[in-house]
């Protein structure tokens, strides 16, 4: 029974990556030290796993970006605006493809998105007509060598074909990416060759298949599967899938000529049984028992149930041992914490205690000698299932007698339009921001000191009014018609509450990668969540102390706070949103008791929390709707709320937005054109609606005829009446020089356009 690892930390514990990266790109080291600290790093991380019971240790997981831009750069698949001509992708085209030229004009990074539902972020593969694909880097060959030079025993990792091209997009117009099929295996057969000789397995990761694919694709996974496991022999393939069940997919999967597959068993138990029932008998099972996207320890007993059952049916020959998916996701040593609540901490296994766990498994389901780690295991579950760390008996009774009406305003919305309006009186095509406003060095410098304790809480208070004075008088300057305070004292739109909250804890050194160079360190849901005291009204009474202008306060949503956090595994994650969304309502209550009138609960992580498959959709937007109706509904008609989204596709779930039933919401749609708006047109979506008329991605001024002209096409989809002025998101990452540029012409544009519309 064989213990593996589907792929490790890259950062490195001091995130020695990070550093080397970015001091490369400044020009502060050398290619020959990025690439030393890269073998460094490599090496560390297979003795680590080794030493700790990994049978089977990853090579190719490594990447000084991203595994699939390296996947990109194996193939020579870059796009021709990098002008690459050569042999083998170079260093500065690998970086040039995922970061861009700096400066205006040149050349743009290739597009980054999220690695299925993690707050992983990949570099997007580009197809177009007649591109060509052939061993264009030696990495993988490189890292293999160096490895088995090593000693280690190895299984070398790729993105397969159906992920990279299903993950890609392509860029000739009216051209089929899958098109580039046969030309894409073929070259994954010329590198298959190569590897196969020097290793048993090699693992090729086809998380898509937790999706719903199309027939034509699902058709082609079997061709495509004999002319890889012929290329790779003698090398057996080990199919990985995770993220999801893929018994949906099981009539494909046992036609393929892979030796192995690997299940997420965390996310998706129920799928082992349909596998043990019908899985060839040429084939192992890898089981995906340890969670490699969160930070607790594995509930030994029951797990050990689940490898038993499977060694009954397979035989233990036929068994691996496994995190769920890579341990990318998960921070990498819980030894660095030295700061967390000791009670806590033996609760939690990062990448390393992981790696632990499987070899403990392992020994135990093959009754060798592991009783003290799991009777340790065993006892830390009893402790964190019974500690009153955990159990917050006033939030558990409060969630008990949570009611519908609690998720539904008084009046329906056509009613609070008529008593907003009144209240707020606000002009056609009013004007907002999404929150918050250029983050500068100073306030940056004034949050660390406070952070710090280098400064105490009244000369704290007094510089976040301050930066708050500062922002409200440029809007009042600029003409905005509802002002925000400008959340000059959050750092992270999620950390800022969680620290508030009780129920949280924080690390040290908890980091995971976001994409790149950029790593976050997730807040930690240990308990029931509750609001001990307000969060915001401090500061938003502020603002409004200053101006007679409407004041919008500013929340962090439930879902999205549950999103972007690391969540308890020993409930369902509605249960954990419910407590938020009740904190949240708690807050709400108190800003609108504080005279607030103008109420925005940020939204933008609902999407991105929607399951692989679509028949999962409902049963997950049904519970975050409703956690979002309980965080906002508590308010009087007169009050108005406001949700804000930062993406653009919203036709697959308008009818769940239209749930939400805030009274404005506020989306990206400036990058499109409008063109999202036309499923709130078809939709006939009944409430307010701010498209964003200028990308705040960018420090490019629009000016006013280009904005006017976005307000115009809104109004052609959605009447004036119910239309806002807005920029796509939040301007923290931007200057205050271009944002007052850009904001002083977005209120001429919509000034111009409410004239038209009086005539
Ligand atoms: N209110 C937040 C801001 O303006 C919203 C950020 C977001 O949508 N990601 O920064
Ligand atoms: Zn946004």
């Amino acid at each position: 029974m064989l213990t593996h690892n589907l792929g490790f930390p890259r950062i490195g514990i001091d995130r020695e990556l990070k550093k080397v990266t970015e001091a490369f790109w400044k020009g502060d080291k050398d290619e020959a030290e990025l690439a030393e600290t890269g073998r460094e790093l490599r090496l560390r991380h297979w003795e680590l796993q080794r030493k700790r019971g990994v049978d089977l240790v990853p090579v190719g997981d490594f990447s000084f970006y991203d595994h699939m831009l390296d996947m990109a750069a194996l193939l020579g698949a870059v796009p021709e605006r990098y002008g690459w001509t050569g042999r083998y992708v170079d260093v500065s085209t690998y970086f040039r493809m995922a970061r861009g030229d700096s400066g205006t004009g040149g050349t743009t990074a290739m597009e980054m998105t999220k690695w299925f539902d993690t707050n992983y972020h990949y570099i997007v593969p580009e197809f177009h007509r007649g591109q060509k694909f052939f061993i264009s880097s030696t990495k993988i060959f490189d890292e293999v060598r160096e490895a088995l030079d090593a000693g280690y025993k190895i299984k070398p990792v790729l993105p397969g074909p159906f992920t990279f091209i299903g993950l890609g997009k392509s860029v000739s117009s009216g051209f089929d990416k899958w098109d580039h099929l046969d030309a894409v295996v073929a070259a994954y057969g010329d590198i298959l060759a190569l590897l196969g000789q020097q290793c048993e397995w090699i693992q090729v990761d086809e998380p898509i298949l937790a999706q719903d694919l199309e027939p034509e694709v699902l058709d082609r996974f079997k061709p495509v599967y004999e002319r890889l496991a012929q290329a790779a022999a003698p090398s057996k393939l080990l199919l990985a899938t995770y993220f999801g069940g893929v018994d949906h997919h099981m009539d494909i999967i046992r036609e393929l000529p892979v030796a192995g597959v690997h299940l997420d068993l965390v996310r998706a138990p129920g799928q082992l049984d349909v596998f043990l029932e019908s899985l060839p008998e040429v084939m192992a099972l890898s089981l995906g028992v340890v969670d490699g996207r969160n930070v607790w320890k594995v509930e030994m007993d029951r797990v050990l149930k689940l490898i038993r059952k499977a060694a009954d049916v397979l035989g233990n020959d036929r068994i691996m041992v496994a995190p769920s998916c890579s341990l990318l996701h998960s921070p990498l040593d819980l030894e660095r914490e030295s700061e967390l609540d000791g009670r806590i901490k033996n609760w939690m296994a990062f990448a390393v205690q992981k790696c632990t766990e499987l070899h403990v498994l392992s020994m135990a389901a093959q009754d060798l000698n592991a009783v003290e780690p799991m009777r340790q295991n065993r006892r830390a579950w009893q402790e964190r299932r019974h500690s009153p760390l955990i159990h917050d008996p006033a939030v558990e009774k409060r969630l008990a007698v949570v009611t519908p009406d609690m998720t539904r305003r008084t009046s329906p919305y056509e009613t609070r339009a008529e008593v907003q309006r009144e209240k707020l009186g606000l002009p056609l095509l009013p004007t907002t921001t999404i929150g918050s406003f250029p983050q500068t060095a100073e306030i940056r410098k004034a949050r660390l000191a406070g952070k710090r304790g280098e400064i105490d809480a009244k000369v704290y208070v007094e510089a976040m009014h301050g930066f708050i004075a500062d922002a409200v008088k440029r809007q009042e300057e600029l003409g905005l018609d509802v002002l925000v305070h400008g959340e000059a004292e959050r750092n992270d739109m999620v950390e800022y509450f969680g620290q508030q909250l009780d129920g949280y804890c924080f690390t040290s050194n908890g980091w995971v990668q976001s994409y790149g160079s950029r790593c976050v360190k997730p807040p930690i849901i240990f308990g029931d969540v509750s609001r001990p005291a307000p969060m915001t009204v401090e500061w938003i009474g502020h603002a409004r102390s200053i101006t007679d202008k409407p004041v919008k306060g500013m929340l962090t949503g439930p879902v999205t706070i549950l999103q972007w956090s690391f969540v308890r595994d020993d409930q369902p994650r509605v249960q954990t949103c419910r407590q938020i969304a009740l904190a949240v309502r708690d807050e709400v209550l108190d800003l609108e008791a504080g005279g607030v009138s103008i109420i925005q609960i940020d939204e933008p992580a609902l999407r991105e929390g929607l399951p692989p498959r679509r028949r999962d959709w409902k049963e997950y937007l049904e519970w975050g709707v409703e956690c979002f109706r309980l965080s906002a509904s508590s308010v009087r008609d007169e009050t108005q709320i406001h949700t804000h989204m930062c993406y653009a596709e919203f036709n697959d779930i308008i009818e769940w937005i239209a749930a939400m039933d805030a009274d404005v919401i506020s989306i990206e749609a400036s990058r499109s054109n409008m063109e999202l708006l036309e499923a709130f047109g078809r939709f006939e979506y009944p409430n307010e609606v701010g498209p964003g008329v200028y990308d705040i991605h960018s420090p490019r001024v629009p000016d006013v005829d280009e904005m006017a002209e976005l307000i115009r096409r809104a109004c052609r989809v959605v009447p004036a009446e119910r239309l806002w002025v807005n920029p796509d998101c939040g301007l923290k990452t931007r200057a205050w020089t271009e944002t007052m540029a850009a904001l002083a012409n977005m209120v001429e544009a919509a000034a111009m356009v409410r004239n038209e519309l009086k005539r």
